[in-house]
């Protein structure tokens, strides 16, 4: 198995990261593999698609469907943030089997939480570890919702390659600046820079190292936001509304907006009444019996409730006062729109045709392992 890097910039749409943003790891992608755009896992969440790059599978394998998990028969709920979810093996786990060497290094600690099993070295801004930054010769790192964060990661990453040389390092920043700033501004732009800077310096450091570059999803501008649990309870149809991006994080999503939405009705009788509001509302782009959704997705259709709504590019579901909100202020993820990803490789495995998907960087290194 080859020593490889997976950097996964959360919410790097294709529009940040490009020949004008990140020069130096554009001309070596070019020179040494490919620059490409390939698509997320659907829904288009941060959760969903970790697990996904990680495994090499969809998540009808992984069983992960969101940041959060609703049981209709017991109604239990919570947010997914230990291990125990994750039900495909890892390419952590598959490198560690075959006795490598592996590390983990994240800006949100539950990616380590919940998928950090299988990884040698394990760093999280949220959650670091003094005795690990010491050996690495890391400072403290700064707060995990702010722009440094990425930056801190980056020269952990740098330190860890130079330091404890892991056959696999898997990287992944959080996407709190993307969530706030657009393609072209100022701040994102510093992202991306930091990016290019630090890729750079790794490849000097340990030039035969594969390094792959891509995003768990992407991020667009949304300016019509709707209450789909507010009109359902008003109209007095009863069911359960779950947000697959529901998270902690609520500087990130104040309204847990979100692209999609799992529906699970509560009352059987009560199915015709849900489609009529749901197809009759705009913002509402498709409408997917479970079924339907699990095959064209590839979703495990035991999770994601009787029905997956999808919103229109512009619009998002959350929990905003009232039914309705337009507003200027709302860049988020979730849907199809926020499918298309970057990935740049540098020293690929195969060439550039035979990766669809993000997470066929880890299907094809772990159908070639042993090789
Ligand atoms: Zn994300």
């Amino acid at each position: 198995m080859d020593k490889m890097m997976i950097l996964v910039i959360d919410g790097c749409a294709p529009e940040y990261l490009t020949e004008e943003t990140a020069p130096d790891v554009y001309a070596l992608a070019r020179d040494l593999g490919f620059v490409k755009t390939v698509k997320s896992a659907i829904p288009s969440v941060t959760n969903v698609n970790h697990a996904c790059i990680l495994s090499g599978r969809f998540p009808e394998d992984t069983k992960v469907v969101g940041n959060y998990y609703y049981d209709p028969m017991t109604r239990e709920e919570g947010f997914i943030e230990e291990r125990g979810f994750m039900k495909a093996e890892t390419i952590l786990q598959a490198y560690k089997k075959a006795g490598k060497k592996t590390a983990l290094l994240t800006v949100k600690g539950k990616v380590l939480g919940v998928y950090g099993e299988g990884a040698d070295i394990g760093i999280s801004v949220q959650t670091p570890e003094a005795g690990l930054l010491e050996r690495l010769g890391l400072s403290a790192p700064p707060e995990v919702q702010s722009p440094e964060s990425t930056r801190w990661i980056y020269e952990a990453a740098l330190a860890c390659v130079r330091e404890e040389d892991p056959d696999l390092l898997y990287c992944t920043t959080n996407d709190f600046v993307f969530h706030h700033h657009g393609p072209g501004t100022p701040e994102a732009a510093e992202q991306i820079r930091w990016m290019n800077e630090y890729v750079r310096r790794i490849h000097e450091a340990d030039p035969e190292r594969r390094i792959y570059i891509t995003a768990d999803h992407g991020m667009n501008q949304k300016h019509r936001l709707i209450n789909f649990q507010a009109m359902a309870d008003r109209r007095g149809l009863r069911l359960y509304c779950l947000p697959p991006l529901k998270d902690r994080y609520i500087e990130n999503h104040i309204y847990q907006e979100g692209g999609i939405l799992y529906v699970f009705l509560e009352n059987e009788s009560q199915r015709e009444g849900f489609l009529a509001l749901a197809q009759s509302t705009p913002e509402v782009e498709r409408v997917l019996a479970s079924s339907q959704a699990a095959a064209e997705f590839h979703l495990p259709a035991d999770r994601i409730g009787d029905y997956v709504m999808l919103a229109a590019v512009d619009c998002a579901f959350g929990e905003v006062e009232g039914e309705r909100l337009v507003t200027d202020a709302v860049r988020t993820h979730g849907s199809l729109y926020e499918q298309e990803i970057p990935l740049w490789a540098i020293h690929p495995e195969e060439s550039e045709e035979k990766y669809e998907y993000s997470k066929d960087v880890a299907a094809i290194a772990m159908r070639r392992k042993g090789k």
